[in-house]
């Protein structure tokens, strides 16, 4: 049972960890705790957004579109791995998923299969978007990598939490393919290295 850390604790906990920030106008203030809950959180989501362009890509993250409000997520990771603050609080971006990962993620063990779509992500996950066009053959520079890398560690260490609490949102929910061009078993070994 974890409380979300503040807005300026986030911030700290990611720039101790190295990470290069920008922040985006009231990215504290810009969330979706108007319609649901944000916390208790047990993890981190890592997505791709299928989008090129650090210009539009940090805007929609954002913005959203008119079918899903923005923020789609709290950081977004630029190709050259510096992550962009846009919102901060409940954010549109897990989706429903499978209350059996969550609880795998709680406990931090293996995951199981993802088949299910009944559990609200969005109040229980930090989540970072990563500038990719997710089709397998956009490059992810190793910027990028190291800053996904980076932010996941700095959750994990403020929490206590092990790697294992570090997913990709194609482990989530039914049907998602993101992040893809890399896989997660490979990030979480980079992060549990990290947290050494
Ligand atoms: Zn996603």
């Amino acid at each position: 049972m974890a409380s979300p850390m503040s807005a300026n604790r986030f911030l700290d906990a990611l720039q101790d960890e190295g990470v290069t920030i920008v922040e985006v106008g009231d990215w504290r203030e810009h969330n979706r705790n108007h319609v649901g809950p944000w916390g208790p959180v047990h993890g981190v989501m890592i997505h791709h957004t299928v989008t090129s362009g650090t210009e539009e890509t940090v805007r929609l993250c954002r913005d959203g579109h008119p079918t899903l409000p923005g923020p789609l997520c709290h950081g977004v990771i630029t190709k050259d791995g510096r992550v962009h603050l846009v919102g901060y609080g409940r954010a549109n971006h897990a989706g429903l998923g499978d209350d059996d990962v969550l609880r795998a993620v709680i406990a931090e063990k293996a995951l199981p299969p993802d088949n299910e779509a009944n559990t609200d992500g969005n109040r229980h996950f930090y989540g970072f978007e990563c500038e990719n066009l997710g089709d397998g053959e956009d490059p992810w520079p190793e910027a990028q990598l190291e800053a996904i890398e980076k932010v996941s560690a700095a959750v994990c260490r403020h929490h206590g939490w092990t790697a294992r609490s570090v997913i990709g949102h194609l482990e989530w929910q039914p049907g998602k393919i993101d992040p893809k061009g890399f896989t997660m078993n490979w990030m979480r070994d980079r992060i549990e290295e990290r947290l050494k």
